[in-house]
């Protein structure tokens, strides 16, 4: 029987240099491969033209490069995309794509679920079914980078020959590869899709360190962000293994309601959580934790909770970003009033709080993030179980 080929995309630079090793080729030999297969988007072996003829034939013997079969993807009139990605037994994954004025930013997915079950999360709501492997995550960079760069290519040069967008796996031209500075293309990725990363810790780890790589993405460590519901462990980890930037989810001001929003709360408190941001940021790349708090109408929205977000963001060196909550059927929540969002907003900012209330993009094609869907099979019944759980009352009362 034939052993699995190996999927070149899930190989960061050390397992690549130790699996060309393993066949008598030299380390530079493994940077070559690594720029045809993720600068180039090169699929297919044989363009690999400046690799000698039997390291090509070994490759096509016991490899692939494979990115996650692509199942829909969808065009907003902003111009933010959408990628579905199928990754097997009847699971799906999204990936979005958001270009603003200085940046173009890929929010991409680390599991197929979640089982923090967070109660505003539609993720959440999907249950648990399985991590993503370290080639299914850089798979939708792989595949979204040379997407954009495809549609930017034929744009630009107008000739016969890029006017049918060329199929992703094929060379790309060398005009293509003089834009990437272009913001159009992926300056930014945030790990913002479903799935709890920290959670699944290795093959993020392993997808980190290719976003970074020079011979791959070449993107700033202040230009990926890792957000987390909290895993205090694993962020100690992350702050040795590859600090990169840091979006914490808060979303309450206070461990009584936080518990009930983000149950992970349970395990690691406020208190434990703002300690681990403290020691994160004797490494991070950037001197701030980006806190995400979603704007919740009469669960976390009230001046008091406002009161209470300052006395607890002044203890920490952060932002705040404030995300209206993105509904979706069976939540039970609404999005609290602009009006109110306004209101929360200026309360922090009087006190000196750097506070940016999050835009929705993609509106017309549901590509917001905290809004990717996809399509989990719950093998842990989570839905019902959440179905059951004690709503939160509208007018909160833990204050
Ligand atoms: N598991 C990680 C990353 C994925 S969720 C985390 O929780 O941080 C990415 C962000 O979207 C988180 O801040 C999450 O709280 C937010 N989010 C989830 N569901 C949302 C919804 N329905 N509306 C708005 N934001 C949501
Ligand atoms: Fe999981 Fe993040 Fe959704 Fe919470 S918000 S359920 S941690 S994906």
């Amino acid at each position: 029987m034939h052993p699995e080929p190996i999927n070149l995309l899930g190989l960061d630079a050390p397992a690549l240099t130790q699996l060309v090793g393993q066949w008598g080729g030299k380390p530079f030999r493994a940077r070559q491969l690594q720029k045809w297969v993720h600068q180039r988007g090169t699929s297919q072996f044989d363009d690999m033209t400046d690799l000698a003829r039997d390291f090509r034939a070994q490759l096509e013997q016991s490899c692939v490069v494979q990115a996650p079969k692509v199942l829909t993807q969808h065009r907003s009139t902003d111009g933010t995309r959408k990628w579905l990605f199928d990754v097997g037994q009847g699971n799906a994954i999204e990936s979005v794509f958001i270009p603003e004025d200085d940046r173009g930013t890929l929010c991409i997915s680390s599991q197929a679920g979640c089982n923090v079950a967070c109660r505003f999360c539609s993720t959440g709501h999907q249950g648990f079914n399985r991590n993503l492997t370290a080639a299914e995550i850089i798979g939708q960079l792989w595949w979204a980078r040379h997407e954009l760069m495809q549609d930017l290519a034929s744009a630009r040069i107008p000739s016969p020959m890029q006017s049918s967008s060329p199929k992703a796996g094929s060379v790309l031209s060398s005009n293509a590869m003089a834009v990437t500075s272009d913001t159009r293309l992926i300056s930014n990725v945030v790990m913002m899709g479903m799935g709890e990363p920290l959670l699944n810790y290795e093959p993020v780890l392993a997808a980190l360190r290719m976003m970074l790589d020079d011979n791959a993405y070449g993107l700033s460590r202040r230009r990926v962000t890792v957000s987390t519901s909290g895993v205090v462990p694993m962020m100690d980890r992350l702050s040795q293994d590859c600090p990169v930037a840091l979006a914490v989810s808060l979303h309450a001001p206070n461990d009584a309601l936080r518990d009930e929003l983000v149950p992970l709360n349970k395990k690691y408190p406020l208190n434990e959580l703002l300690a681990a941001c403290e020691r994160y940021l004797e490494f991070a790349p950037r001197d701030f934790i980006t806190f995400e708090y979603v704007m919740l109408d009469g669960v976390n929205d009230s001046d008091q909770h406002a009161k209470q977000l300052i006395d607890l963001a002044r203890r920490i060196h952060c932002k705040l970003n404030l995300i209206p909550f993105n509904p979706f059927p069976g939540s039970g929540l609404k999005r609290s009033l602009a009006s109110r969002i306004r209101i929360f907003a200026q309360h922090l900012m009087d006190a000196g709080i750097v506070t940016t209330v999050r835009k929705t993009r993609g509106d017309d094609i549901d590509a917001a993030c905290g809004q990717l869907a996809g399509e989990v099979k719950d093998r842990t019944n989570l839905s019902e179980k959440m179905a059951t759980r004690k709503m939160i009352p509208i007018k909160e009362t833990h204050v």
